[in-house]
């Protein structure tokens, strides 16, 4: 408990300050990108000098997407929250994101009535893609990627680093067969910036993002993996409360109620 305290209060210190940089950081970015598109007006097409000052203008987007995941992870940034059927949210970007693996076999198991939940769609879809970019980068030479979504009632379970409260879940499971991890990498994967990836290739902000914006919607996640056995992330987000409609998937993908 000390320990999971002790973890809670260092993310809430470095998600302020990694807050604070990406705040400042944005605003230099946004200076930067005023003036850029300032000059293109000024230089005509023929100029040599237009490829590179459009250089710089792609150089600032990409800060741009790097300051606002950091945003993210610290504070969520804007949250638009709609009761969500996660099967039909997490079926179109599993959907998006098996078009560009073709080398990766997808299985989905998604529970029939699943208990909606209050999600910023968007930052859920985004939570699942950072979960399958990871996993495919475990995977170089392809595998397979297995989601589970089903509905759990807990009666309060210590999960990895939380005590989680008794409740109604949503539970999904994200696993891979790529090379996995061993412990110390796992105590540490949640950490801003925290990457084993080489430079240019890994920020170390996709799993702390991750990790903040489920905390954001009062849910969990949860990582288990055995080194050249593969990864499994599980995340519970807390079912609504309220007796809400929301629109689902094709009823064909679904699983019979298991809970
Ligand atoms: P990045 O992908 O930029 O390194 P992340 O925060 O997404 O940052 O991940 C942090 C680290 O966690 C990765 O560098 C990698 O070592 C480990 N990791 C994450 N997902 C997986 C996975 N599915 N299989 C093996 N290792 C993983």
């Amino acid at each position: 408990m000390e320990k999971q305290l002790q973890r809670a209060e260092r993310m809430e210190a470095v998600g302020t300050l990694a807050g604070g940089i990406a705040h400042d950081f944005n605003n230099l970015l946004m200076g930067i990108q005023g003036n850029t598109s300032l000059a293109l007006l000024e230089i005509s097409p023929e100029n040599p000098v237009r490829e590179k000052i459009e250089a710089i203008e792609t150089y600032v987007q990409n800060g741009q997407e790097l300051t606002a995941r950091l945003l993210g992870f610290a504070r969520g940034g804007k949250y638009e929250i709609k009761p969500t059927d996660l099967n039909r949210l997490f079926y179109e970007e599993t959907q998006l994101f098996a078009r560009t693996r073709k080398d990766i076999s997808f299985t989905e198991e998604y529970q029939e009535m699943l208990w909606p939940v209050e999600v910023d769609r968007g930052q859920l879809r985004q939570v699942l893609l950072n979960l399958y970019v990871n996993a495919g980068q475990a995977m170089p030479e392809g595998g397979s990627i297995r989601l589970v979504t089903q509905n759990v009632h807990l009666d309060g379970i210590s999960c990895g680093i939380y005590e989680i409260p008794p409740g109604r879940y949503v539970q999904t499971l994200v696993t891979d067969s790529g090379h996995g991890m061993d412990k110390e990498t796992m105590a540490r994967i949640f950490d801003p910036f925290f990457t084993t990836k080489e430079i240019g290739r890994g920020t170390g902000l996709g799993l702390a993002s991750a990790y903040g914006i489920v905390k954001n919607h009062n849910g969990y996640i949860d990582v288990y993996s055995e080194p050249g056995e593969g990864t499994t992330f599980t995340i519970y987000l807390p079912a609504s409360e309220k007796d809400v409609e929301v629109d689902r998937i094709v009823p064909e993908l679904l699983q019979p109620f298991r809970g």
